[in-house]
């Protein structure tokens, strides 16, 4: 055999698989040229790419740090005890894992620890601008257990503790969460932990969406009030798709136990090589200063949108999130983020607090700071996003007015080059 036969064949992505790469090249230039508003989205740095993408995705290492069931792990423990420091310096938790595949494992994982099916267990309802794991119905956590939903109070759509401590009184159950997936005020921790303590439940905090709001100190923490706080790590906090749970010293059996190996088998090496560096990148002066300005802008954009008679739920923002009730405006939710999608503005269409419309069709739209936020972007261009906005919900069949915002927007992020992007 010659030598170039004995060389494996291993070409790029752009000649093994043109199609993915074409795929991801053109995800790469949406990215880039519309203005993206998803609330849970964001850009993951160049880094955090990086390590994310890399050969630690080959090995496996079920168990954790020193006790595990395959040999080879000199490298992986170190690793996965870098993303493990690095998050209780952030956060100051006692104890830290991070093998949850994502959010919604990491609140699993949770019930798993501490909950028998059929528990009783009261979350933020979906509507109210809770999340699919903390109950609802067509969730495992709503089959699984006999879940209790509280709500936000009709006449300022806050949270209503009084109906919390009311369905806590009368259904005693396991766990509470606190925790939120398009609720735009500071959440109350220290008063859930005054229910949850009055029943002798759990408090679970879920920040998810929040986590780095809370590490940029822009939102107060539950780490030391809450029993165990749960988050993704690619929201606001900036990391790769992945999941972290972190406890009082206490719980810190139960909850490995649960993630390992009671949900999970072997963890996603490369994804906690990229939280590794997320959590580096977070504690940092820059990432404060993004914090403060993903809420900053946050508001200004609220303003904006205020200034152009929207009706936003609670009449404002405290976090990295406004939901806005365009049926005021003469429009449903739905057409309202189709057109700003042509338009280059992409969000999505939410329920409102007791919303009047379904599910499938509701009358607001939810609008996330965090990506705008991570490219650079400050209050001058959130002043000009509510104007854009307010322009194509006005004129949401109008291929000029939508082509013009269109040319606008595209104009705007040519100064704004997002982090990560492009990939070489
Ligand atoms: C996004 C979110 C989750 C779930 O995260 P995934 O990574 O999508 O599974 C859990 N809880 C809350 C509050 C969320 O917003």
């Amino acid at each position: 055999m010659s030598k170039e036969q004995t060389i494996l064949h291993d070409p790029h992505l752009s000649e093994r698989d043109p199609e993915i790469f074409s795929l991801i090249k053109e995800e790469e230039k949406r990215e880039t040229d519309k203005i993206r508003l998803i609330a849970s989205e964001n850009y993951a740095s160049r880094a955090v790419l990086e390590a994310t993408g890399s050969i630690l995705t080959n090995k496996y290492s079920e168990g954790y740090a020193d006790k595990r069931y395959y040999e080879g792990q000199q490298v992986i423990d170190q690793v996965e005890n870098l993303a493990i420091n690095r998050m209780k310096a952030l956060f100051g938790a006692e104890h830290v894992n991070v093998q949850p595949y994502s959010g919604s494992p990491a609140n699993l994982a949770v019930y798993l620890a501490f909950c028998d099916p059929g528990d009783p267990i009261l979350g933020l309802s979906l509507p109210a601008g809770g999340h699919l794991t903390h109950g609802w119905k067509v969730s495992i956590s709503g089959k699984y257990f006999n879940s209790v939903g509280y709500g936000v109070r009709k006449d300022d759509h806050r949270i209503d503790f009084d109906e919390v401590a009311r369905l806590a009184k009368e259904h005693r159950p396991k766990l509470i969460w606190a925790g939120t997936s398009a609720y735009p005020r500071t959440l109350d921790f220290a008063k859930f932990r005054e229910i949850a303590d009055d029943v002798g439940a759990l408090l679970i905090a879920d920040i998810a969406h929040i986590s780095g709001l809370v590490a940029g100190g822009q939102h107060p923490s539950p780490v030391g009030i809450a029993d165990v706080v749960t988050s993704t790590t690619h929201k606001t906090l900036r990391g790769p798709r992945g999941g972290v749970i972190m406890c009082k010293e206490e719980h810190a059996k139960a909850i490995d136990r649960a993630v390992f190996p009671g949900l999970q088998g072997g963890p996603h090496n490369h994804v906690t090589a990229g939280i590794a560096v997320a959590a580096k990148e977070a504690n940092t002066p820059e990432f404060k200063a993004y914090a403060k300005d993903v809420v900053d802008n946050a508001q200004a954009l609220a303003e904006s949108l205020l200034g152009h008679g929207f009706s936003l739920v609670t009449g404002g923002t405290d976090n990295h999130l406004i939901v806005a009730d365009v049926t005021a405006k003469g429009i449903a939710g739905k057409v309202a983020a189709q057109a700003l999608d042509r338009a280059g503005i992409v969000c999505n269409y939410n329920s409102i607090p007791f919303d009047p419309r379904k599910p499938f069709d509701p009358s607001g739209i939810r609008i996330g700071t965090s990506s705008f936020t991570s490219r650079g972007m400050k209050a001058a261009e959130a002043k000009l996003l509510g104007d854009w906005i307010n322009e194509v919900v006005a004129a949401p069949e109008d291929d000029k007015v939508i082509e013009k915002v269109a040319r606008e927007v595209k104009e705007c992020c040519d100064s704004f080059p997002p982090p990560g992007i492009p990939v070489d």
